[in-house]
């Protein structure tokens, strides 16, 4: 199917709702029958026709085939947040006594949930370096169950070689689970590498608005329709029907933004390599990557996050470069039309600065849909603060 087929007609009825091009919200929470029989065939099988909004809704499901399609995946759910998608994905796979492999720092939600949740259940985590593919083999024990992937990682951006550790999962009955909210699937598809459970922010591009928190988890139509019948009617976090709306709007110009983002992103990268403060930018699909030749294999392009390790001798230059900065907006989040930062000092006590530490300088940069000049001249007048 054509991407734009997808973004603009597919699962769209539009005879069914007067022809109106834009597709209705329908904010209901329960649905009538006129026959018991009917309803009686609802109870014995939710997953098969609207009875309440917890489980099916018209709108939301428009919004699931679309987005299933753009994974070509069978089927797929749609939570009420990227980390409820992510819990979902992993308890439905877990028992207690079992064991997940997990990539080395996974989005900090995922990571508490492998730290303080399943352990009260007795399931337990190994982190391992996915740069590496032997050292999932290496990590996996006759009760491993679950490998949880993130490619690229979301700070520095680390990645994980798809399709050979989905291979190796397939021969060990292990299902594979990934984070794509990096790339989205219009520039990474994980299921047609093998991997058997995708999952993405949907708070990120494809709401590409900042104004929805939401989640997509993409799969086989056995293994979706388990989780609806369990953790996702039983958590209760499916998308409403609202916010299932505001992601049909944002996907009709997720293809058109992430063109611009990602041209955006390649020439503020280029200012940022030629700046004397920085020493160094992280950016999967740059070539000074350590990983470039794998991201060029398994991506097609990589959008507009990127880090880059700023040049400082002491915490206050820092403060004052990411506070004189007068449009790049610092938040969390990305995905949306907005450039942000994250400066990496933020997440520990000041005290413990240590500049010797790279890492501790790196400030992560979402670029948005601003003009390059306009993004470019904000960092260059906040890095000529710095220097005061
Ligand atoms: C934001 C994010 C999540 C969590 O999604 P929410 O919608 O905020 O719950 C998961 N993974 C990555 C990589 C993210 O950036």
């Amino acid at each position: 199917m054509d991407t734009s087929f997808i973004l603009n007609e597919f699962a769209e009825e539009r005879e069914q709702y007067f022809n109106a091009v834009a597709p209705p919200i329908i904010q209901t929470s329960n649905f009538a029958f006129s026959k018991v029989n009917d309803m009686r065939a609802a109870f014995s099988n939710e997953y098969s026709t609207y009875l309440y909004s917890r489980g099916l809704n018209p709108t939301v499901d428009m919004l699931r085939k679309k987005l299933a399609a753009l994974d070509s995946a069978e089927d797929c759910l749609v939570f009420n947040s990227g980390a409820a998608a992510i819990f979902a994905a992993v308890l439905a796979n877990v028992k207690a006594g079992d064991h997940i492999v997990s990539v080395q720092k996974p989005y900090t939600w995922a990571q508490r949930m492998f730290n303080d949740i399943l352990p009260r259940f007795n399931v337990t985590t190994t982190y391992v370096d996915g740069r590496f593919t032997e050292n999932f083999e290496k990590a996996i024990r006759p009760e491993t169950r679950v490998i949880y992937l993130e490619s690229p990682n979301s700070w520095d951006y680390a990645i994980q070689d798809l399709a050979a550790v989905a291979g190796l999962a397939k021969q060990r009955d292990i299902i594979t689970i990934c984070d794509n909210s990096y790339c989205t699937p219009l520039y990474q598809q994980p299921i047609v590498l093998g991997i058997d459970l995708g999952i993405q922010s949907a708070t990120k591009y494809i709401s590409g608005h900042s104004d929805v928190v939401a989640g997509v988890l993409s799969g086989s139509s056995q293994m979706i329709e388990r989780i609806f019948n369990s953790e996702y009617m039983n958590i209760g976090s499916g998308i409403q029907p609202f916010n299932a709306w505001l992601l049909l709007r944002g996907l009709r110009t997720l293809g058109v933004r992430l063109e611009r983002i990602s041209a955006t992103a390649e020439k503020v990268i280029a200012f940022l390599k030629g700046h004397p403060r920085v020493e160094r930018v992280l950016f999967p699909l740059d070539q000074s990557f350590d990983q470039y030749a794998l991201a060029a294999k398994q991506m097609k392009k990589a959008g507009g996050l990127l880090t880059f390790v700023i040049k400082a001798d002491k915490l206050e230059e820092i403060e004052t470069f990411c506070e004189s900065l007068k449009h790049v907006l610092m938040a969390v989040s990305w995905g949306g039309y907005e450039s942000l930062i994250i400066p990496g000092c933020a997440g520990k006590p000041a005290e413990d600065f240590d500049a010797s530490d790279p890492a501790q300088r790196m400030i992560r940069l979402y670029v948005g849909l601003e003009e390059p000049e306009y993004i470019v001249g904000d960092l260059e007048q906040a890095f000529t603060k710095m220097q005061l």
